[in-house]
């Protein structure tokens, strides 16, 4: 039974994370705090993620004092606290007695103590004495009136290969095989380079200096892990559940930087339905000199998407740095009204807060240069602490209108991460452009160009929620995943597909006897070879009378019932079928044979946009690197964001009725957007 978050208030969330635990002997500073906060509209603050060294000195001697002071301080400024639980960081005192708490790496050295996120996500000690100051923390601020939501360790991650893990690795074997060594056998095709397991103890995890290329263990070893890590979220929880049944909790996830692709590391459309409410950290390179401001705009929206379409709820936007973080290969600070524009994209896709790493710069160790709120100088007249007190007054002002509202969408774009994992992990194809989820970002991008919301689903969501499903390059299929796309469309869906696509099943063993049969009656064709090209070779495809050019892969297709809507210009395979169209039962289905250029991907969508008549939440005119996005009321009111995401001028056409959020005047027609401005606007119905 999932919980809300949301406050008696119900107002936006705006603070961040906050480490008073390195300022305790710097009393002045912890008064200025909160004076700080009031200035620039902080309400909430994210404390304890790293302080079991503070909450427990020496083992079983706890110190929650100063912890009680910024609960009490908060609760003075009507403010509130997530409060983490501190399993992120251990002290050194844990590490030296009960060294089974130390990670063991895939080389199988043990690490030492030191840095963080490094802990055995098996070991029962560390499990026992996680739930222990849990329970300590839960006991002594359930009663609270500031405590608003529970934070789960920090960014969960990582593999552990101690011999604990090893074995809790195996057992999580036996119960997906049944017990049975000939069905892992089978599952891993084992007589290849005489790898027939004979006994469960001649299992061990992937290696880079042991068993690394046996695909369908590797494909289970990621899956064991993200299963292990939620299993030790939910050993943390228990006692948290018990204690403070009425507190939600969430857990931070994250993306893959720098290409701001979805975090790799775990499934978290499995981990998504253990959490109350969604929360994650986001930290995109504004300003890179390898992409337009507006793409990587696009890419933050596909992560805001996909994070909202887990559970269809309002999500947290638990960090994100008012300026410049200490950990890309360059750290730049965002420009001026940066800031204010990137807070409010988070509100515009769902988010019901704006909350930071961090409030202020530490003054030692590897984050003193990590973006702040209050920067070392203490002042809040600098830059930064400007553009954070104006998000916290527009916030302040939005809430009533903003929070638990929702975004809907038609168009449902697939990532899936075992897919994705069983995709990198193959030989073949070209070994560096796979590029499974960036290709996903480009097809989204041509939606989010137009305004078209699309939520980034998984396979855990409804495919018949959508009128259109967006299912490129799904490696990896189940029989099951087939039989509900082939539901999808033969019940009226419209499917577009594409390129290396259903080849293997959940085990990563491909489909003998040709692409599936299921697949071909949906299509109307049947791919014969997919044609990889080494990065200077490139094909042209000539569609709706326009030439694209393709790099990377051509599927070579053989075409059964389907309409070709474009065809190959060059090679072996010049003039046969490179995009097709098929009319299966009540509904559409297309395949994408080629990796096409982005004026490809535009027109493609563009004509399925006006067939499918998929519609903005408002109708505005304008150029590329404009976006419009927002949220709506069951009334259906909608407050619309009108996002300029690059660095000129942008003249843009409100065609359908609005006025602005803030002062009620009508804006409908042609306005002027100065690089980085948005414009907040509620539709007129
Ligand atoms: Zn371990």
């Amino acid at each position: 039974m999932t919980k809300e978050y949301v406050t008696d208030e119900r107002r936006l969330l705006h603070g961040g994370d906050y480490n008073p635990e390195q300022w305790k002997d710097y009393p002045e500073v912890l008064e200025q705090d909160i004076e700080l906060m009031k200035k620039s509209g902080v309400n909430t603050v994210s404390v304890g993620m790293f302080s079991w060294a503070s909450l427990e000195p020496k083992e079983g001697v706890y110190d929650f004092e100063w912890l009680d002071q910024v609960f009490d301080r908060m609760n003075s400024i009507g403010g509130k606290v997530i409060l983490a639980t501190p399993s992120g960081a251990r002290p050194a005192w844990m590490a030296k007695k009960y060294p089974e708490v130390l990670r063991v790496d895939s080389l199988r050295r043990k690490q030492l103590y030191g840095a963080r996120h490094n802990h055995c996500y098996t070991s029962p000690y560390y499990r026992s004495k996680t739930q222990e100051i849990n329970r300590k923390l839960a006991e002594r601020y359930q009663n609270h009136p500031a405590l608003l939501l529970w934070h789960i360790s920090n960014e969960y991650g990582g593999e552990c290969h101690c011999n604990l893990c090893q074995e809790a690795f195996r057992g999580w074997l036996k119960a997906r095989y049944d017990n049975s060594l000939e069905k892992i056998n089978q599952a891993w095709w084992g007589p290849f380079w005489s790898h027939t397991i004979t006994d469960w103890n001649q299992i061990e995890s992937p290696s880079p200096i042991g068993e690394n290329l046996v695909h369908g263990m590797n494909l289970d070893w990621r899956r064991f892990v993200t299963d292990q890590t939620i299993d030790f979220y939910k050993n943390e929880i228990v006692p948290l559940r018990e204690v403070t049944p009425d507190i939600p909790i969430t857990t931070n996830f994250m993306s893959d930087n720098p290409e701001f692709i979805p975090f790799r590391g775990l499934d978290y459309s499995k981990f998504a339905k253990e959490v109350d409410v969604i929360s994650w950290d986001a930290y995109p390179a504004w300003h890179n000199d390898y992409e337009e401001t507006y793409e990587l705009a696009s890419k933050v929206a596909f992560i805001n998407d996909s994070f909202k379409s887990m559970k269809q709820k309002p999500w947290l936007l638990m960090e994100s740095t008012p300026s410049l973080v200490n950990w890309h290969q360059y750290n730049k600070p965002k420009r001026p009204n940066m800031h204010y524009l990137s807070s409010m994209q988070m509100l515009a896709h769902g988010s019901d807060s704006n909350l930071y790493f961090q409030w202020r710069k530490s003054r030692g160790a590897s984050e003193k240069f990590h973006g702040a709120v209050v920067d070392h100088d203490g002042s809040a007249e600098n830059r930064v602490f400007k553009e954070v007190s104006q998000v916290g007054a527009t916030m302040d002002e939005l809430s009533a209108k903003i929070v638990g509202t929702q975004r809907k969408s038609e168009v449902g774009l697939l990532y899936d991460w075992e897919s994705d994992w069983a995709l990198e992990d193959a030989q073949g194809f070209g070994l560096t452009t796979k590029h499974y989820p960036q290709t996903l970002q480009k097809h989204y991008q041509a939606f989010w160009e137009k305004d078209i919301p699309v939520d980034v689903i998984t396979k855990e969501n409804t495919f018949e929620d959508y009128r259109l499903l967006v299912v490129p390059m799904l490696y990896l299929m189940s029989e099951e995943t087939i039989k509900r796309l082939n539901n999808f469309v033969a019940n009226g869906g419209t499917l577009v597909s594409s390129y290396i696509t259903g080849l293997v099943n959940e085990r990563d063993l491909t489909y003998l006897g040709g692409w599936k049969k299921e697949l071909q009656e949906i299509f109307g064709i049947e791919p014969l070879e997919t044609d990889t090209y080494y990065p200077g070779d490139s094909n042209q495809i000539v569609y709706a009378d326009q030439t694209y050019t393709v790099k990377d892969y051509a599927t070579v297709i053989e075409v059964k019932n389907a309409e070709v809507l474009a065809r190959y210009a060059d090679d072996f395979y010049a003039g046969t079928a490179a995009v097709t169209s098929n009319e299966y039962k009540k509904g559409k289905a297309y395949y994408i044979g080629a990796r096409a250029n982005e004026a490809f991907n535009r027109e493609f969508y563009n004509q399925l946009i006006e067939e499918l008549d998929l519609k903005p939440l408002l109708k505005v005119e304008h150029n590329i690197g404009v976006s419009v996005q927002g949220r709506e009321e069951a009334d259906q009111t909608s407050i619309v964001f009108i996002m300029n995401f690059t660095e000129e001028k942008q003249i843009v056409n409100i065609i359908e009725k609005a006025q602005d959020s803030f002062t009620g005047e009508e804006v409908t027609g042609e306005i002027t957007l100065q690089p980085y401005e948005v414009k907040v606007v509620d539709k007129i119905i």
